[in-house]
């Protein structure tokens, strides 16, 4: 069935509460490993499936479709979600000090407490209250991105309270700092702020200064069209591609088409410049978004996400639990990248006779990536280490 057609209806969150408290409970009492883990995986289908329900609806705002409605289901979201996830952090944590931790990990592999430990904090009423409020933030910050007129005060004070709010939250939940608290939601494990700091040490003293002899120079970027000129042109080139590369991206290629899981016209209300890929659980799918002008680069973009998809889609084939289907921020770009690499033989078929140039605007944007995103990441280092 195409996306447009899925359902959505909005999850019951009492009913789901009342479920996990159940699992929760039955849990505990649970007589046998297979009691157990059915109990467990229970628990699990609540939340893969609510998930599922939330992630279209903000595939559709995303999208600017059903702006309005699907701002309200989100802002529903953001209250009633932190209470959830305690409620299942609950139930895992009872697995992870059970005794059958041992036939859960020969059944379904260690990795799954590893991942587990890094998205649980210990929660307490405080911080699910802090959590809402950080939501709902978020949202306020993104409806005010969209606008045209960006009112530049507004958005300084969303910023600045949010850093307050997460401060706050590290706070109420026992740690140092937010930078603390954040790297491990980012499941940061075996490295650390010593680490990453040297990596930037690195970029600034050897990217940097490539970077800036290349604009003293006036090197910079070209601009050129796209020989594929409208969205269903570049979608059909890009199912071109991933079927001649391997039978595995074909048929998953084949799938994102024929059910229409991407979404790459520009609308109202739709986040400009927004090249994403969302993840839907239950139905183990991606759903590609981009906003596509025509402009060459942005060719690479779009193969660039389609690479996200098809890595959650191989996962969500062969790992037993939904927790696994996504990879994890320290190596996320690594699948997507590769495939930008995979589509340099293809590259007439996008830009044409603007090849060289392609190459050599990526080679560019790589670097120039490197130091930006690294000034990101000082910078929220510095945000969170001293409150504005
Ligand atoms: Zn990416």
């Amino acid at each position: 069935m195409k996306f447009s057609k899925w359902y959505y209806t909005r999850p019951h969150y009492s009913e789901i509460k009342k479920k996990l408290k159940d699992c929760k409970n039955r849990m505990k009492t649970a007589m046998s490993y297979q009691m157990f883990r059915d109990i467990w995986l229970e628990a699990k289908r609540e939340i893969e499936y609510m998930e599922f329900q939330e992630e279209i609806i903000y595939i559709r705002h995303l999208c600017g479709i059903d702006y309005q409605y699907s701002l309200g289901e989100i802002e529903i979201q953001n209250k009633e979600d932190p209470l959830l996830y305690a409620l299942y952090d609950e139930c895992n944590r009872i697995a992870a000090t059970s005794q059958y931790r041992y036939e859960l990990e020969q059944e379904f592999g260690k990795q799954i407490f590893e991942h587990m430990n890094q998205h649980s904090v210990t929660q307490n009423s405080d911080a699910i209250r802090l959590q809402s409020e950080e939501s709902a933030l978020k949202m306020q910050y993104r409806k005010l991105m969209v606008k045209d007129n960006r009112d530049e005060e507004a958005l300084y004070q969303v910023f600045r309270k949010l850093i307050e709010i997460r401060c706050n939250l590290a706070d109420s939940l026992g740690y140092i700092s937010y930078i603390d608290l954040g790297y491990h939601i980012q499941g940061r494990q075996d490295y650390k702020i010593r680490e990453i700091s040297d990596f930037r040490y690195n970029i600034q003293k050897y990217i940097t200064p490539a970077i800036a002899d290349m604009k003293a120079k006036k090197i910079g970027l070209n601009c050129f069209p796209a020989s594929v000129t409208n969205a269903e042109e570049l979608i059909s080139t890009i199912v071109t591609i991933y079927k001649d590369l391997s039978d595995e991206t074909g048929s998953y290629i084949e799938e994102i088409t024929q059910k229409e899981l991407y979404d790459l016209k520009g609308r109202e209300n739709k986040r400009p410049n927004l090249f994403t890929c969302c993840m839907l659980p239950y139905e183990k799918l991606p759903f590609i978004i981009g906003n596509y002008t025509g402009d060459g680069m942005e060719t690479g973009y779009m193969v660039h996400e389609f690479g996200h998809g098809f890595v959650f889609y191989t996962a969500a084939r062969k790992q037993p639990l939904y927790e696994l289907h996504r990879s994890f921020p320290a190596v996320n770009e690594i699948h997507s990248k590769t495939m930008e690499h995979f589509m340099f033989p293809y590259l007439n078929m996008f830009v044409g006779e603007h090849k060289k140039e392609y190459i050599r605007n990526h080679l560019m944007q790589q670097l120039e990536n490197m130091t930006y995103q690294c000034a990101i990441d000082e910078f929220e280092h510095l945000m969170y280490d001293k409150i504005i």
